[in-house]
Formats: structure tokens, sequence, C-alpha cells
């Protein structure tokens, strides 16, 4: 097995390594996510001045190492840099690279947990370019993040009561029973508005191209993360910190 190679790779984040050296966190098309080390801080700058920026998209060269992996060659992709540069678009594109790089183990090959990234951030690039209502940003986000639950195997019951089968009202939220709850049921649950149950039924449902059109109040949005975050927490054992 040759040890050096090639792949298509997002850059989630990265961190100092040392007084030299630096750790990027790169989920990949080939091998999922990879701890890679950038060696030399002074030479990251040089050789790769800003492809190793959050949302990169690169073709990376890589050597396989016991531990880490390090970076011998990166070419751009899409620089995606509009999404940085639009405060909303970075607000919610940091929230779904903070799930990715939580929610994700390392070296798992799930190429289509790679296309949904992928997608998610040509969606992000393209409305941020296409000068998008600030409003606008957060329901791709979430839609991307739901279907990063469903991908590993999470998918909230929506579409009636997990416990009894009623199909409305919905007015409570429980990841440890399994999704929306009608007010009679019993279950450790939080309330949440019928649009919330809603929102996230057609945010799973629809591609994420759709979401960028969708209208969506902020107490929807904000509850719709508050159930993304409860099911993270309860199946993935991840804790999230940034709200799209
Ligand atoms: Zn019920």
């Amino acid at each position: 097995m040759p040890r050096t190679y090639k792949t298509d790779a997002i850059v989630l984040g990265s961190h100092k390594l040392g007084e030299a050296d630096r750790v990027v966190s790169l989920l990949t098309a080939e091998r999922g996510k990879v701890p890679t080390v950038v060696k030399g801080v002074r030479k990251v700058k040089s050789r790769f001045g800003g492809r190793l920026e959050p949302f990169s998209r690169i073709q990376a060269q890589l050597y396989e190492g016991r531990n880490l992996h390090t970076l011998t060659g990166a070419d751009t992709i899409e620089t995606n840099a509009v999404i940085r540069d639009r405060p909303e678009a970075l607000k919610a594109g940091l929230a779904v690279i903070d799930m990715f790089s939580r929610a994700i183990p390392e070296l798992e090959h799930r190429p289509r947990t790679y296309n949904l990234l992928a997608s998610y951030l040509r969606e992000a690039a393209a409305s941020a370019t296409g000068g998008a209502a600030a409003h606008t940003f957060r329901a791709p986000a979430l839609g991307a993040q739901l279907k990063l639950l469903l991908l590993a195997g999470y998918l909230p019951h929506l579409a009636s009561c997990a416990v009894c089968g009623r199909e409305e009202p919905l007015h409570r939220f429980s990841a440890a029973t399994g999704g929306a709850l009608c007010p009679d049921c019993p279950g450790e649950a939080f309330n949440v508005s019928p649009e919330t149950v809603s929102l996230m039924r057609v945010l799973l449902e629809q591609p994420l191209s759709k979401a960028t059109r969708m209208e969506a109040g902020n107490v929807t949005v904000h509850e719709t993360w508050l159930c993304i975050r409860e099911l993270c927490r309860f199946y993935l054992g991840c804790d999230l910190k940034l709200e799209p």
C-alpha cells in the first residue's frame, strides 16, 4: 500500500501543534475525517497561503503516518472565501463545520458525508455571492445538520407523535423518545411550536438548494437548533456550541 495519497478535502479548522507545526482537520472524500499535520508554521503561509482556511475545498496530497497524516501538497478547488466575508454566512457555516468536526469519528470512509458538506458549501457560497438576505443563511445550515444526523442513522420521528402516533398537535420534542410528542404522552420533553416540527420535516425532505428560499421565523429556527443539539447530545455524545 502506498503511503502517499491524493484526495479532495474540505478544511474544517486548525490549531497549533507545539512551537513549529499546525494540525489541520480535513474532511476528505477518500478517508473521512483526517487529522493532518502541517510541518513548519512559517512554511504554512508561504506554501499553502489561504488554502487551509475553514471552508476551503482543496485537492490534498497526504502522507499516511501512524497517528497523524502529513500534508505535502494542496491545490485549491474552491476557496469559498465569500462565506468567510459575509458575517451571517460565516456564523451559519461555522456552526455546520462545528457539528461535522464533533459528530464524525476520525478515519471512517463516508463519501455521502463529504458530499453533503460540499453541497452545503456550494449553496452557502452561491447565496453569499448573490447577496441573499441575512436570515436566509440559517435554514440551509440547519438542513445540513439534520441531514448529517440522518446519515449517521438518527432520523427523528416527526410525522406523528413518536409514542402514540397521533398526528397533531405536536408541541413537544424529546430526543430520548425519538422525536416529536403530543401533549398527552409521557416522556421528558421540551416545548416546541408545531412550526418547528414542520420545518425539520421539510428540511429533511428537501434538497439544500430549496432551504435557501425557505421562510422561517427566528423562534422556529432557534427551536430547530435546540432539537438538533439535543439529538447530537443523546445519540452522538457531542455538545454543539455554535447556533447557525
Ligand atoms: Zn402521543
